[in-house]
Formats: structure tokens, C-alpha cells, sequence
């Protein structure tokens, strides 16, 4: 078990395979990132080992982002043995969907569960303008092919004001009348050099809640309280599927928070909102034996920071989302 300083008992993974990325979300990276070379990122084997001694420790879920998770080279076959390591329970991933219409069966055959595919607005003129060169209808095929696998599907939305905080979230929400899917509002946190248009735009959760309901009627909380990972859920009355928001500014949940991240260079995240690192590939790198390995992690874990301070100005300056993995 890996228990950090404060108690929470952290067993939940989320690994960023690669920073690069087949869109520009306008708030996720600035238009003119540059990516890293391919040998500063972890090598197959290397992420490989890392979940075997993440699942020595007690991690047992695992979600697989990026940049885009899916433009990795080998994915179905990382898929495949991160699933078929001891102790992993789950292995899911977060996709912008677009390369899913042929990668969603292979992906599920290897043992991926379930599939968060962002899509932020269903108006094609305004996902080009929040991806700055997406077509939604290949969101859209994506989300069919995975419907037609057995993985469970989520659906991401960033609410950015003026590009998708008035029908698109309406829309957004109307999809869980008649289709089993959580639809999940996220509220736009501030990293890096775009961190000033972030803190501009973000839309409070029940800000969402209010336009959402102006239109479809009341949202029911479906377990008052209580969260569903980092998701509080309501429902539409009559709806088949669940609205969800994850509310990292409005509402933060760093008590109940039990995960770290891995950057694609090896570097372990400890909070998503927090510049606190630990450089886990160097010392894989210059020999480290599993036991070293794992003191590393675990005294990493350890001093966790205890969450985010955006509600003291303190925002994390030395890495954009996509580098980090959401
Ligand atoms: N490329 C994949 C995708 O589009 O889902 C995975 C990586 S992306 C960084 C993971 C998630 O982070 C997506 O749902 C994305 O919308 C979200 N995201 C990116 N930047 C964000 C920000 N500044 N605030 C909140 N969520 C953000």
C-alpha cells in the first residue's frame, strides 16, 4: 500500500505516453508547442516496469493519456501487457477519439475497460476553433466504433467561456437523454504560459448547472455528496445516462484524491495543479534495482502536496496539460 503523509492511500495511476498530440486544444497547449525527442520520453519496456512496481505497491487502476495516447506507436500491444500485469484490476484511457475507429476493438481485445473521449462541443465550427483543426465527425466515429466493442464510454467536455459555455453544454447534457453515457462538464484549470487565458475563461460548475437546466429541466444529484471518482453526478429526469462535473477550481476534491501522475518523461506528478516531481526515469536509466525503484516512489508518494492552492494564486508554471497528461 502507498499511503502518503496525510492518510489517503494512493492507488491510481495515470500515465502520459507521449506529449504529442493530433490536435491544439486551445486550452490545453499554446499553437506553437514544441515536443520532445522520442528518447527523452519512457521507452515501452520502461512504462512496462514502472506499472509492475506501481502494482507492487498496491495501484490497481490505470488510465492511459497523453498528448494523445492513441499516436503512440505499439499502443494495443502496452494496452496488452499493462492489462496483463499482476495486480492491475483496470486499465482505461483518455482519447480525443479520432484514431478510435480502428483502434477501439484492438483496444478492448488487449484488455482496455474504458474509453473518456473528449469532445467539447457538437457544433463543427466551434470544435475547430477549440482543437484548432478538429473535425467532430471523427469524434463522432470513434465514439460509434467504441459503442460497438464492450468499453465503457465517458464523455469529456472543457467548458470554455465564449466558444462552448451556452447550447453546446445544453447539447452536451441532452445526450444522456436517450444514450447510457456520462457526460462529464470539466472546469478549465490554469498551467503555464496559458495560464492567463485559462483564469479568463473558466466557467464555474454552477454556472454549467444553471444554463443546463434552463433548458432541460432539473439536475438531480445522484448521490448527494458523494463523488464518483472526481466527478459529482446528476441526472435528467427520464435520462439513460448521467452529467457529471469535475470541478477542480469551484469545488476541489484533494481530500478524497488517491492518484498520481506519470509525465512521458518519467517524472512522477504528484498533484495535477502542483509543480512537485519526482524524476523516476534517470535513476531507471542509470541502473536502479526494482527495490530502489520503489523507495524512490514510495517517498514520493509520501510527501504528495496535500492538494491545489488556486485559491491562493499558486498555479503550476513548468508544464502545459497536455505535457502532464490529464
Ligand atoms: N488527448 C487526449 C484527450 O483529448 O482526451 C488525452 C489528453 S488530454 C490532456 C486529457 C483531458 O484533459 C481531456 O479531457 C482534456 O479535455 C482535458 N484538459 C486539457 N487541458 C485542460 C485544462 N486546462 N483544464 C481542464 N481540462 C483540460
Amino acid at each position: 500500500m502507498a499511503l502518503d503523509r496525510y492518510g489517503r492511500n494512493i492507488n491510481y495511476l495515470r500515465i502520459s505516453l507521449t506529449d504529442r498530440c493530433n490536435l491544439r486544444c486551445v486550452y490545453c497547449m499554446p499553437e506553437d508547442m514544441t515536443f520532445r525527442p522520442r528518447s527523452e520520453l519512457m521507452q515501452d519496456d520502461e512504462v512496462i516496469r514502472l506499472v509492475r512496481l506501481f502494482a507492487e505497491l498496491g495501484f490497481h487502476k490505470f488510465r492511459l493519456t497523453g498528448g494523445e495516447p492513441t499516436v503512440r506507436a505499439n499502443i494495443v500491444e502496452i494496452v496488452r501487457q499493462i492489462a496483463a500485469t499482476p495486480g492491475v484490476e483496470k486499465v482505461a484511457m483518455t482519447t480525443n477519439g479520432l484514431l478510435l475507429d480502428r483502434l477501439a476493438q484492438p483496444l478492448a481485445d488487449a484488455g482496455l475497460k474504458r474509453v473518456n473521449i473528449s469532445i467539447d462541443t457538437l457544433d463543427p465550427a466551434k470544435f475547430k476553433k477549440l482543437t484548432r483543426w478538429g473535425n467532430v465527425e471523427d469524434v463522432w466515429r470513434g465514439i460509434r466504433a467504441a459503442e460497438a466493442t464492450d468499453l465503457e464510454i465517458k464523455l469529456n467536455s472543457v467548458v470554455v467561456r465564449n466558444y462552448n459555455d451556452h447550447e453546446d453544454v445544453v447539447d452536451l447534457a441532452r445526450l444522456t437523454l436517450y444514450q447510457p453515457w456520462q457526460v462529464r462538464f470539466i472546469e478549465m484549470m490554469p498551467f503555464g504560459e496559458i495560464s492567463d487565458f485559462q483564469l479568463a475563461g473558466v466557467v464555474p460548475q454552477d454556472e454549467i448547472i444553471e444554463t443546463i437546466e434552463s433548458d432541460l429541466g432539473p439536475l438531480t444529484p445522484v448521490s448527494p455528496g458523494e463523488l464518483d471518482g472526481e466527478a459529482s453526478l446528476y441526472y435528467l429526469e427520464n435520462a439513460k445516462g448521467r452529467v457529471g462535473f469535475i470541478s477542480s477550481v469551484s469545488h476541489p476534491f484533494c481530500a478524497s484524491c488517491n492518484r498520481t501522475r506519470l509525465t512521458a518523461d518519467g517524472r512522477l506528478r504528484l498533484c495535477l495543479l502542483r509543480e512537485k516531481e519526482v524524476d523516476l526515469l534517470t535513476p531507471m536509466r542509470d541502473g536502479a534495482t526494482d527495490a530502489e525503484m520503489l523507495a524512490i516512489v514510495k517517498k514520493g508518494i509520501w510527501w504528495k502536496p496535500w492538494g491545489h492552492q488556486l485559491a491562493e494564486d499558486v498555479i503550476p508554471l513548468n508544464r502545459v496539460m497536455s505535457e502532464i497528461g490529464g
